[in-house]
């Protein structure tokens, strides 16, 4: 089967072709034809399985046709980082056509975004966060929506986005089509798609999990304290590059820290960082300024590399999904690719619940020349007792260094007390910081 098979617009055809996609894929070969047809269609579809195409074409071409100047498509995504790619891969196969799109996340400013929906780009693609932020203001009403897609809705689930879903749907009119795309189908997805889609086309939700085909699975048990000199013989022996994933924030800053400490170019992407940050440190992965990009899971949906080889699981995935969705960040689109997972005594069960979910048994691989007795450089994670104390400390310093400073300047005049001793943020001012604080910080945590 080709492209041309499908009764696609020849400009979208041209852009296919400009893409350098020559094959639809799996995923692509089912739900074109059905949501070309105008049908609803619920997939179940990895990443790396052309997925994202699969849902962009037959959204354009509906486009095409009809009028212009209002927003009729909206995608909705877990992360900011799959709504960039997600847009993208709009503009990029829309590039032939006239459509406009247009994304809508946090952590960057409002108002571009604003001018979207005023302008009335075609298609939308946007986190349910900011969306539910822009539809406070009468804008943002997407009266003229037609189509409604979900990229990855399982992920939005596990991120608590479930509520914001629904407020989101009470929002906007009863879409036309629905596309519905998600990697598994937990009972509450499934429940959603049930209410949501009218006699969709169901796509593979028989299939058993599994990572993308073309990926070399391997195990290296070792020593946790072990594992950042492990990771660091595998760059000297094996690896050009890679995406290493870690539990947490904290590990994920330590680690980076660890490496370039060690002359590797490393970067890290994750929750707390800016979107500056992250877009500079997925360029700068990407045009090969970095070797290695440290990722917590969060940031490991929608991050799209061509051609990359290596994916290292720094610490096991705490649920199978999370670990086949990682690998699927390598051999993407039936390309090869590696994933390495290392995995610590106290993470063999998480492992044998992963090897459950995939149906095999992953095999293990001692590296050569590596020496797993030799005693650890240092500990990766500093317990949160001892880290709390060490940043009481450094408050206590900061503090008693302040009131030395001002202890030091010329007596007020006033009578009053040195600034030091007075309470800290008392009166006025602190309560319109809390005010202010109050509803952003609250805004920041549902994203
Ligand atoms: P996705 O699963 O949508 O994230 O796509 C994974 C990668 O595969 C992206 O880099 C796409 O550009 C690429 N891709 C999508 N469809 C095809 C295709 N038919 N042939 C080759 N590459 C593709």
């Amino acid at each position: 089967m080709t492209f041309s098979d499908f009764s696609l617009h020849p400009k979208l055809l041209r852009s296919v072709e400009q893409m350098g996609y020559t094959q639809p894929t799996p995923i692509q070969t089912q739900a074109i034809p059905p949501a070309l047809a105008g049908r609803d269609v619920l997939a179940c579809a990895m990443t790396g399985s052309g997925k994202t195409a699969a849902f962009v074409l037959p959204v354009l071409q509906r486009l095409m046709d009809g009028p212009k100047g209002i927003t009729r498509a909206l995608v909705l995504t877990p992360t900011r980082e799959l709504a960039a790619q997600v847009q993208e891969q709009f503009r990029q196969l829309g590039k032939n056509t006239h459509l406009r799109s247009a994304e809508v996340f946090g952590g960057v400013a409002m108002r571009p975004q604003t001018r979207a929906f005023q302008t009335g780009v075609e298609i939308i693609v946007a986190t349910p966060g900011r969306l539910l932020d822009h539809f406070q203001h009468p804008y943002a009403r997407l009266e003229g929506l037609e189509v409604l897609v979900f990229d990855e809705a399982d992920r939005m689930l596990d991120m608590g986005f479930l509520p914001d879903i629904r407020r989101i749907l009470k929002h906007i009119p009863k879409p036309q089509q629905t596309l519905f795309f998600s990697a598994t189908m937990p009972a509450p997805i499934a429940q959603l798609a049930k209410e949501l889609l009218k006699n969709p086309l169901t796509i593979n939700t028989e299939r058993k999990a599994a990572p993308a085909s073309g990926v070399t699975q391997a195990v290296y048990p070792v020593q946790q304290e072990l594992k950042s000199a492990l990771l660091l013989a595998l760059l000297d022996s094996q690896i050009t590059s890679a995406i290493v994933f870690t539990r947490t924030k904290h590990r994920a800053n330590r680690l980076a820290e660890y490496l370039v400490k060690n002359g590797v170019k490393a970067e890290r992407i994750h929750g707390n960082r800016s979107q500056n940050q992250r877009t500079e440190a997925l360029a700068g992965f990407k045009s090969g300024k970095y070797r290695v990009l440290v990722a917590t899971d969060i940031a490991a949906r929608g991050i799209d590399v061509e051609a990359l080889e290596h994916v290292v699981n720094f610490d096991v995935p705490a649920v199978p999904e999370d670990y086949i969705h990682r690998v699927g960040r390598t051999a993407r689109a039936e390309r090869t690719g590696e994933a390495f997972t290392f995995v610590a005594p106290d993470e063999e069960a998480q492992l044998k619940d992963i090897e459950r979910a995939i149906s095999k048994r992953l095999e293990r691989v001692m590296l050569e020349r590596f020496d797993y007795r030799a005693k650890p450089q240092g500990k990766l994670e500093v317990p949160v007792k001892e880290r709390i104390a060490a940043i009481r400390q450094q408050k206590a310093q900061a503090r008693a260094n302040k009131a030395a400073k001002e202890g030091r300047s010329e007596p007020r005049t006033d009578g009053a007390k040195p600034r030091a001793a007075q309470p800290a943020q008392s009166g006025q001012g602190s309560k319109a910081l809390t005010s202010t604080a109050g509803p952003a910080s609250r805004r920041r945590r549902r994203r």
